[in-house]
């Protein structure tokens, strides 16, 4: 591969995915300019949408295994199931961490008959030496926040801003929101040692006077030290980074692992419910793993 210019950030699109029941999301990673920006190797936008009675986010019960999932919500409530027995709603400026490790399955439902969701769902890589570690959930109520020259920069994810997240991870990561309410500019300090990512959740904004709104992810190789980012009026923005995963990884349905034979045999297991406990608590229905007996996937490297 060429060597990249630090100074490019390089624009990928998001794509719609159905999470189900029709619930439509932008799916910035992976994508096929981009798999993973450090270990966040997945980043779905949800919303910001009215739904209908009924509808929402409404993913039945399913498995993952080697990763954690990162859940950032913006507006709305959704309740969260998991097999270890865990109920816990999610409100605004709240994160839930569910570290799935060997095997873990859960499901998520919009509260309310009708309303909004406006959320980030990302899923961070473990490492190999943390893969196989007893699954986990963490419920964040707060995150620290920095005033940021107009921008509300809550940290998410490792260290920005003077403030340090709370949420435990396995590899070297940050997540940043970013949120202003009319125009506003600042300058944001980088980790050189970073990759790093924007997407906009909201308005529209310019990093380094390259424009970004909703839909589009900006990727900037390690070796920036900071960015500048503006807007002429109500914006939100995500910013992820962390050292590029040093694994190659594979990626299939809801897991993340290094075989085929892995994938295979998860998603049998969950099948035929074995590894995985049931979810309690939850009127949704279970979610079959697709049929992986022709998996000829290769791991492949991050980039
Ligand atoms: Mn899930």
């Amino acid at each position: 591969m060429a060597a990249m210019d630090v100074n490019t950030w390089q624009r990928s699109a998001a794509r719609r995915a159905d999470l189900g029941g029709g619930f439509n999301i932008a799916r910035a990673l992976p994508s096929a300019a981009r798999r993973s920006v450090g270990a966040w190797c997945f980043l779905d936008h949800a919303g910001p949408a009215q739904f209908p009675p009924g509808a929402g986010m409404r993913v039945g019960p399913h498995p993952h295994i080697g990763l954690q999932t990162f859940t950032w919500m913006i507006e709305g409530e959704v309740l969260h199931h998991d097999s270890l027995g865990n109920r816990q709603v999610i409100r605004p400026g709240e994160v839930n961490l569910m570290t799935a490790g060997r095997g873990i399955a859960h499901s998520e439902e919009s509260l309310g008959e009708r309303g909004v969701v406006h959320a980030a769902q990302l899923w961070i890589a473990l490492p190999d030496a943390h893969r196989q570690v007893e699954p986990a959930f963490v419920h964040h109520p707060s995150l620290p926040v920095a005033d940021a020259d107009g921008f509300r920069a809550t940290v998410l994810a490792g260290h920005a801003f003077g403030r340090r997240s709370p949420v435990q991870l396995h590899s070297e990561l940050v997540g940043v929101d970013l949120a202003a309410e009319g125009a506003a500019g600042t300058r944001v300090e980088l980790d050189a040692r970073f990759e790093h990512a924007l997407l906009c959740l909201r308005g529209a904004a310019q990093v380094d006077h390259e424009p970004i709104e909703p839909g589009t992810l900006l990727y900037a190789a390690p070796g920036r030290t900071r960015l500048e980012l503006r807007c002429d009026a109500a914006a939100q923005l995500l910013l992820i980074g962390g050292t590029p995963f040093p694994e190659p990884i594979l990626m299939w349905w809801n897991f993340v692992a290094r075989t085929p034979q892995e994938i295979q045999r998860a998603a049998a297991d969950w099948n035929a419910g074995r590894r995985f406990a049931d979810v309690p608590g939850t009127q949704l229905a279970r979610v079959p793993a697709p049929d992986a007996s022709a998996l000829r996937l290769k791991p492949r490297a991050a980039r």
